[in-house]
């Protein structure tokens, strides 16, 4: 590894956001067959955060939720820490069947989700480091610009007003984060910084709080109408609710429903001098880059930065706690200095991997068949962590049999073909990235056009 390496770099062990607490113990396991009225597989925020909505509006209910590890151990417990209010998928084609106003909706949706998890946090006396900074979007070539003013433009039609999304003039840009090259960049109000693993743990706290059950080292092995079966025993529920993610591969009967895709991480040693940098407002940054970066100053005054990595293993296979790959962190700790030449002073202190679900169309999908109570929500395509919170919420709703503003959204009982069978998945998927990297590396030169290659990258594999 050629990335400088601060004493006691951890690779893997889940994640940084677990470093300062340790890993949590897992609870209990199933031990037994039990009734419940719900069974939720999976304690990430998309799980938890149904739980959460469900118990609320019926106290009644008995809710068990079936996690494999613990909970926050999936993507959950490892992103980037943007609770962002952008849409987990095209406003195009979530307005396909349901029309322009209906994605429009959508997107406000996912705005407030921002603001809701952030009063849900406050409420239950969730500590997880939230600032609502903002999403800084830096160009750093003619062409990245160019997406950038266009993607503006775009937006504007999808219900983005200039209080929602503009473009930034140098000084306002440089004012907020100095980013080396950065040549554009646009602001929105509407994402907050949060540590995700506090996020996850707090609000398994406040849902075990409200008499939720969540069993630990509890892998569900069958999930089928009407039950859940794991090692220690079957839940048997008259709505079973799959909330497993990037681990939906693993799910039997599920394995191309939903692409695992891996992002990678690295965190900075703490930084003394953040005078050459800025970062005040706590911003959440990211880029036009095809092969994109997102990063957070955390709140102990690291960077944290993320990446692509390796993108995908063959046949879905999935990682384990996290283990990076030493090219990943020698590319991301390039990249973060590239961005900012300051952060030499400081070495990679941890770096981890984890997965996310991405659907064939890379748009997310909430749906419950009550035919056979048989329910799931995710493949948000690196965008879960707001929109977990309202796919909780319209899970829940879907549930009780509620009919809301939020059961009429348009990603609500989608129906997306399955993956391809390998080999053709590993070779789309690569050959879409590889040609992403090409076409970053052409368009450095200082092309104001995007290159043609993104477009054939995206043309293999629909994104
Ligand atoms: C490195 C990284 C960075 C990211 N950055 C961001 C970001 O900054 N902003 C953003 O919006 N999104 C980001 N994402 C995506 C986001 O984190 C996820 O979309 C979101 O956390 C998904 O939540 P989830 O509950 O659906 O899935 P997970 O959090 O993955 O939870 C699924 C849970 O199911 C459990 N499970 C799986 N199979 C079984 C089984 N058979 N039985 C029982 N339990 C099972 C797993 O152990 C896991 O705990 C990132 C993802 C990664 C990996």
């Amino acid at each position: 590894m050629n990335a400088p390496l601060a004493p006691g770099f951890v690779n893997g062990d889940v994640s940084y956001w677990y470093r300062a607490t340790g890993v949590p113990d897992p609870g209990a396991p199933l031990g037994g067959n039990i009734r419940a009225d719900v069974a939720i597989v999976g304690a990430g925020y998309t799980g938890l955060w149904t739980a959460y909505y469900l118990k609320k509006a019926d106290p009644a209910l008995r809710i068990v939720v079936l996690e494999k590890e613990f909970a926050g151990f999936g993507a959950s417990g490892r992103n980037g820490g943007w609770l962002a209010g952008l849409l987990p998928g095209s406003a195009r084609r979530y307005a396909k069947d349901h029309g322009q106003q209906a994605a429009i909706r959508f997107q406000r949706e996912m705005f407030g989700a921002v603001d809701e998890v952030i009063r849900v946090a406050a409420t239950e006396g969730i500590d997880a480091g939230i600032v609502k900074g903002g999403l800084l979007n830096v160009a750093r070539t003619p062409a990245q610009a160019a997406r950038l003013r266009a993607e503006i433009v775009d937006q504007r039609a999808w219900g983005w007003t200039p209080g929602d999304v503009d473009l930034l003039g140098t000084r306002e840009m440089t004012a907020r984060i100095r980013v080396a090259g950065a040549v554009a960049a646009s602001w929105s109000p509407h994402c907050a910084r949060v540590q995700p693993a506090e996020l996850a743990r707090g609000l398994a706290r406040a849902v075990r709080d409200l008499g939720v059950e969540i069993y630990e080292r509890t892998p569900v092995t069958e999930i089928a109408r009407g039950r859940a079966v794991t090692p220690g025993g079957t839940v048997e529920a008259g709505l079973v609710l799959r909330c497993t993610e990037g681990f939906t591969a693993d799910v039997a009967g599920h394995h191309r429903d939903w692409l695992p895709m891996n992002s990678s991480m690295i965190v900075t040693e703490p930084l003394d001098d953040w005078d050459e940098i800025g970062w005040d407002g706590r911003e959440l940054l990211g880029d036009t880059a095809h092969y994109y970066m997102y990063a957070q100053r955390t709140a102990d005054d690291r960077i944290a930065f993320g990446g692509r990595g390796r993108p995908y293993l063959y046949a879905s296979r999935l990682d384990d706690r996290g283990h990076t790959h030493d090219w990943t962190v020698d590319a991301l700790w390039h990249l973060l200095t590239t961005f900012f030449p300051a952060a030499k002073q400081a070495k990679v202190a941890h770096a981890w991997s984890g997965v996310l679900g991405v659907p064939r169309d890379w748009c997310a999908t909430v749906s419950l068949d009550r035919a056979t109570g048989l329910g799931w929500a995710g493949g948000y395509t690196g965008h879960g962590v707001a929109a977990a919170n309202l796919a909780g919420r319209t899970l829940a709703d879907l549930a009780l049999g509620r009919d809301s503003d939020l059961t009429t959204l348009p990603w609500v009982d989608r129906r997306v073909r399955r993956w391809e069978p390998e080999p053709l998945r590993w070779l789309g998927v690569h050959a879409m990235y590889r040609l992403y990297r090409l076409a970053d590396a052409r368009e450095a030169t200082g092309t104001p056009r995007t290159s043609v290659l993104a477009r054939i990258a995206d043309m293999i594999t629909g994104h």
